[in-house]
């Protein structure tokens, strides 16, 4: 589903990914974790095709194709889903519209013919559900004034409903408080493991990955993958720290 092998990638003029290879199978769920400052995020802004991050070798292939040759949004029609570690807020434009917006420029991309406004909120109605999300937070303008959680959540929503084959979710669970954890955690079980779609979770924290069952777990530091296991490395990382596991 998404190969990544032996990337490269400079921000500023400073190599960050020195050589990062993943392979990541149809419906697998892997989580990555690592310090501060290791390039887990640049990681997911590379594949999202984010301008300044500049890819200087190795490649990516996303369901067969050269990712790193689409633009963002051919990105997206492909089916791949970017969450982002510090959402935007876009004044003036409510959740409704946006959603709206997002879905049919998608559509219309895979040449589908565009959700009516009735269609529309029905799936929105159903995907907020998921996320305990009531439609009056839909209404409102795009994460002005939502906290850190009702960010992430809304986040989930939208990933409901533009529906990818696979997403890379940055730190989705920072800022969270255990309830609204569990909701997101429920929310990824929901819309992308229960279909049998592929996730990257980025991660520093152990804690979502006890929701969020990870069929692999990948240690980044300093630009590669150094350490790959299963769910226990989450918690031997957890419990032992960074220094001690992937030194
Ligand atoms: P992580 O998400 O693992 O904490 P990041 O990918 O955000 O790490 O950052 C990796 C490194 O890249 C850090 O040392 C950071 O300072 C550096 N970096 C990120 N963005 C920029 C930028 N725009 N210009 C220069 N350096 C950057
Ligand atoms: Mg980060």
């Amino acid at each position: 589903m998404l190969k990544i092998e032996n990337l490269r990638a400079e921000v500023g003029g400073t190599e960050i990914l020195k050589g990062l290879s993943l392979d990541i199978g149809a419906g697998e769920i892997h989580a990555i974790m690592g310090p501060n400052g290791a390039g887990k995020s640049t990681l997911s802004y590379v594949l999202g095709g984010r301008p300044g991050y500049e890819v200087t070798g190795g490649s990516v292939t996303f369901d067969g194709q050269d990712l790193l040759d689409l633009e963002p949004h051919e990105r997206a029609a492909a089916g791949l889903f970017l969450g982002f570690q510090y959402p935007v807020e876009i004044p003036g434009v409510s959740n409704v519209q946006f959603l709206r917006e997002a879905a049919n420029a998608q559509r219309k991309a895979r040449g589908q013919n565009p959700l009516s406004g009735g269609e529309f909120l029905k799936l929105a109605k159903e995907k907020a559900g998921l996320l305990k999300m009531d439609m009056e937070m839909m209404k409102r303008a795009v994460n002005v004034g939502f906290s850190g959680g009702e960010k992430k959540r809304a986040e989930m929503v939208q990933m409901g409903i533009l529906d990818p084959k696979f997403a890379v979710l940055d730190e989705t669970d920072s800022g969270l408080d255990i309830d609204a954890l569990r909701v997101v955690g429920d929310g990824i079980n929901a819309i992308m493991r229960e279909s049998g779609k592929g996730v990257l979770l980025i991660t520093h924290y152990q804690r979502l990955l006890d929701y969020v069952k990870p069929d692999f777990v990948h240690v980044l530091a300093k630009g590669a993958i150094v350490k790959t296991g299963g769910p226990e490395l989450a918690a031997q990382l957890e419990n032992e720290g960074y220094e001690a596991v992937a030194a």
